[in-house]
């Protein structure tokens, strides 16, 4: 028997990487105006209509199939709103679509009925899901699998364990993980969600585009993100997830926040940031700025950076395999002389998640499709001095490559 007794951690999925203090403020407020209910925010996203949820569906069971799984159970996070629109996180109570890779088998929503009168609209019926509820006392582990030993489970990467170990008390056996099935899906972009890829892209723009009024000496990082925040979401986004304003030797920190730190004149400084639109599709792109005149050392590093930059985008075609775009970046600054101070992969899938597949980094053979869009920032690290990043999110075309941020890549001299 499996007891429920705590709630299981909130983090909103695939953000963790970028922890900046505004966005910890973004995600404590969400965290503590939390009510324990799902949320249908991501059925009006555009495209998400019931053939596109059951052409993903279908595409999810013949992806089980192919690796031999019995079925896949989804928890609340990214992939189940992928898949049939439905948002908000996980609890200790267990919500779950139980997608069974044989066709004959019904796919299978489990909910407590207290939050399933709050789902809304998903149409459930017109995709043929059966729907389980249960109460406070029921063992919905045994009701995800009642009826069938669906054999080898898969379960969303970000399960709480919570669920994951009932599961397999219940008669799930051994539990795997679903990322690698369900990445085959999300990893390969529809037309609507590259349109929303490129509209974050476009409102990301807009606010490093008002950057450089905000930046000035004597300011803190913290004052400057917190007006950056702010613009994030008046450009359009749902929220600022994360933003990172990184001055002299904390911009040599790649995954650095804000602090109170003071910004001086003369200094470099990161800014990278990005949030969701309210289709749950979210933007991510770096500048670097400078306050007054840099250095020398500055803008030499800087051009080799750019071209380090352009040089990937430049390789970026399908059929081309991640590790070659990483290469690509990775060739120009070894090049310069600056190759161990590019400390981190060339870039990360974007969508539903800001970190996600495809991983643009060496060891990845996975040849790039149309479809897929990443991030492509390389990055040069003077530990302790100062560091610079650009980062633009790009798609795979037939053509080659579009690029959804689209602002200079010079150093902004502010
Ligand atoms: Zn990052
Ligand atoms: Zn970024
Ligand atoms: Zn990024």
């Amino acid at each position: 028997m499996c007891l429920r007794l705590h709630r299981p951690g909130e983090m909103p999925h695939g953000r963790l990487r970028h922890d900046g203090s505004a966005a910890e403020t973004t995600a404590e407020r969400r965290r503590s105006d939390r009510t324990p209910t799902l949320t249908t925010m991501g059925v009006n996203a555009p495209g998400l209509d019931v053939a596109t949820m059951s052409s993903r569906l279908g595409r999810l069971r013949a992806a089980a199939e192919a690796a031999d799984v019995g079925a896949v159970v989804v928890t609340p996070g990214s992939d189940l709103r992928y898949l049939i629109g439905v948002g908000g996180s996980s609890f200790e109570r267990l919500t779950a679509l139980v997608v069974p890779a044989a066709s004959d088998a019904p796919v299978v929503f489990v909910s407590p009925a207290l939050e399933f009168a709050g789902l809304g609209d998903v149409p459930l019926a017109d995709l043929g899901v059966e729907v389980r509820t249960w109460v406070d006392g029921d063992d919905p582990y045994r009701l995800a699998l009642a009826g069938r030993s669906p054999g080898r489970v898969a379960v969303s990467d970000m399960t709480p364990a919570l669920h994951t170990l009932c599961l397999r008390d219940a008669g799930a056996g051994e539990p795997v993980l679903a990322g690698p099935i369900i990445r085959e899906l999300r990893m390969r972009k529809d037309a609507a969600e590259l349109e929303q890829l490129r509209l974050a892209g476009a409102a990301i723009d807009r606010v490093h585009a008002r950057v450089a009024q905000l930046l000035r000496p004597s300011r803190t990082e913290a004052e400057v993100a917190a007006d950056i925040a702010r613009a994030i979401v008046e450009e359009g986004h749902e929220a600022a997830e994360f933003v990172i304003v990184g001055s002299g030797p904390n911009g040599a920190s790649p995954h650095h926040s804000v602090s109170d730190r003071v910004i001086a004149s003369g200094e470099v400084v990161v800014v990278d940031i990005g949030g969701p639109l309210a289709s749950g599709y979210n933007s991510d792109s770096t500048r670097t700025y400078a306050v007054g005149e840099p250095s020398a050392e500055v803008m030499d590093a800087y051009a080799a950076l750019q071209s380090a930059q352009q040089a990937a985008v430049d390789a970026v075609a399908p059929g081309v395999s991640c590790e070659a775009v990483d290469a690509a970046a990775r060739a120009v600054l070894a090049e310069a002389g600056l190759a161990e101070h590019f400390i981190h992969r060339t870039g990360h899938g974007i969508g539903l998640d800001v970190h996600e597949e495809p991983y643009i980094v060496s060891g990845n053979g996975l040849a790039l499709e149309t479809g897929m869009a990443f991030s492509i920032e390389p990055g040069v690290y003077l530990s302790g001095r100062w560091g610079a990043r650009i980062e633009d999110i790009v798609a795979v075309t037939a053509a080659g490559v579009e690029s959804f941020n689209n602002r200079p890549h010079d150093l902004v001299v502010v």
